[in-house]
């Protein structure tokens, strides 16, 4: 090893410098070993940072875009046939969670909006009668 005083070589080992005395640290070896130490921190720590990432992701979890929504929108909104594909993926026939959610979601909405349908045609069909029957009472 190399004394940091006068840099004379001296034997691996050695505590005091064979040449001008001075103690010999093992600084550089505690520097290194605290750099592997630092450099082992950051390699630990580095996949712990790179855990929330988009590949990492499971497919069945993985994220759909704006427009495979719009498209599964579509074809929920179709006649029938969307009304069977919601209730299939409602069921979670899709691996995507987020499809089986989505379907549930609009399953949710489509029944609030069948429930306000249904009270406002009864609203109307009520409305209408109560209006006819005072027509046949007043005649
Ligand atoms: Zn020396």
């Amino acid at each position: 090893m190399k004394c940091n005083n006068c840099g004379a070589e001296n034997k691996d080992g050695a505590v005091f410098c064979e040449n001008c005395g001075a103690k010999l640290g093992n600084d550089q070896q505690q520097q290194t070993q605290q750099s592997q130490a630092g450099q082992s921190n950051a390699q630990q720590s580095a996949p712990v940072n790179n855990a929330p990432t988009m590949t990492n992701i499971p497919p069945e979890y993985e994220p759909i875009s704006m427009w495979g929504y719009f498209g599964y929108e579509l074809l929920f909104s179709i006649p029938c046939v969307g009304f069977i594909v919601l209730i299939v993926f409602a069921c979670g026939a899709n691996s995507n969670k987020n499809v089986t959610n989505f379907a549930r979601s609009y399953f949710c909405f489509l029944i609030i909006v069948a429930v306000f349908l249904a009270i406002i045609i009864g609203c109307t069909v009520g409305f209408a009668g109560a209006a006819g029957l005072s027509g046949m009472l007043n005649n």
